[in-house]
C-alpha cells in the first residue's frame, strides 16, 4: 500500500479562490480536533473549542484553508487508510456545516523509522506540497499547529510560512489568526 514516499493529497473545495488569497495550514491532531491514538471512526472526532467558528470566519475573508498531518498511525497499519479517508471527509463534511470551506488536507502517512520521505514533520514536505499546489505567485501562508515540530516544519518550508503556535487549551484561538490576517490583508485587498 505504502510503497511511495510522497505524501497524500486530497483536494475537498470547489471554491474558485482568487488568485492572491491567502493560506491558512493547520496541524489537525490537538490542533483543531483532539489527539486520539489511531482515530479510525468519525464518531471519535472531537472538535476543539472555537475552532468550526474559526474556520467559518476565515471562509467569510475568502481566505483558503487546508490541513496538514502526520499520520504514521496509517503505515503502522493501526488504521487503515480507507477509514482515514472517511474521516478526512466527515471533517470536510463538518467544517462545510459550519459554513467554513476546507480547499485540501495533505497527509504523511508514513512513519519515521521505516519509510524515508520528506514529508513527516518537522520536514516540511506537507507545506511544500500544499503550497506548490496553488502557488503561481507567493500569497501569505500561515501554518497553525500545536508542537515545536509544527513550527519547524514552517520555518523550513519553501515559501514563507508564518508559524503560528497555539495550544490545544487556548481559548483564544482566533486571535492568533485573526491578528495574521489583518497584517497579511491589506496587501490583499
Ligand atoms: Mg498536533
Ligand atoms: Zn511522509
Amino acid at each position: 500500500m505504502l510503497n511511495s514516499d510522497e505524501p497524500i493529497l486530497r483536494i475537498y473545495s470547489k471554491i474558485n479562490y482568487k488568485s492572491l488569497a491567502p493560506l491558512v495550514i493547520f496541524d489537525r491532531d490537538d490542533t483543531l480536533i483532539k489527539d486520539k491514538p489511531a482515530l479510525a471512526n468519525v464518531e471519535s472526532v472531537e472538535w476543539l473549542p472555537g475552532r468550526l467558528e474559526a474556520l467559518e470566519q476565515l471562509a467569510g475573508k475568502g481566505i483558503r484553508v487546508a490541513i496538514a498531518t502526520n499520520q504514521s498511525a496509517i503505515s503502522r497499519g493501526a488504521v487503515k487508510l480507507e477509514s482515514y479517508f472517511q474521516v478526512s471527509n466527515y471533517i470536510a463534511q463538518c467544517v462545510k456545516e459550519a459554513r467554513g470551506d476546507l480547499w485540501a488536507i495533505a497527509t504523511c502517512p508514513h512513519d519515521k523509522i521505516v519509510n524515508q520521505c520528506n514529508c513527516r514533520k518537522p520536514k516540511p514536505g506537507l507545506l511544500d506540497n500544499l503550497t506548490s499546489a496553488i502557488m503561481g505567485q507567493e500569497v501569505p501562508v500561515a501554518f497553525v499547529g500545536n508542537s515545536d515540530s509544527d513550527m519547524e516544519a514552517a520555518r523550513r518550508a519553501e515559501w514563507k510560512v508564518d508559524g503560528l503556535q497555539i495550544d490545544p487549551s487556548d481559548r483564544e484561538f482566533w486571535k492568533k489568526i485573526a491578528d495574521w490576517v489583518g497584517e497579511v490583508t491589506i496587501d490583499y485587498h
